[in-house]
């Protein structure tokens, strides 16, 4: 009986991973580095309270280290290997591998 409200993390956490898309979303979409910044610490924090992480691969990532959105061909490159793709920071230089077996 009093577990009626216990679901409540779990749709927290649910939102969590909607505002986290919407937020890779604006740093992919964005041509304002301050905005797509702005966006990848919120991500950070988000993910850190909620324990929320993106699904799945948009093509941008965000460093660790600067909590910065690492953008191809602006701050970050990337490459492309056969099943992961590799991202190194423009800033840091801290690599940051993504794939069907990686997480993060
Ligand atoms: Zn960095």
């Amino acid at each position: 009986m009093s577990g009626r409200f216990r679901r409540r993390s779990n749709l927290k956490k649910a939102l969590a991973t909607e505002a986290i898309n919407d937020l890779h979303h604006v740093m992919k979409e964005s041509n304002d580095q301050s905005l797509s910044d702005a966006s990848a610490r919120l991500i950070l924090r988000i993910g850190k309270k909620y324990g929320a992480r993106m699904k799945n691969y948009t093509g941008i990532a965000v460093c660790r280290s600067c909590k910065l959105a690492m953008v191809p061909g602006r701050n970050s490159t990337v490459r492309i290997r056969s099943k992961s793709i590799k991202y190194t920071c423009g800033v840091c230089g801290r690599t940051k591998t993504m794939g069907p077996s990686f997480r993060g």
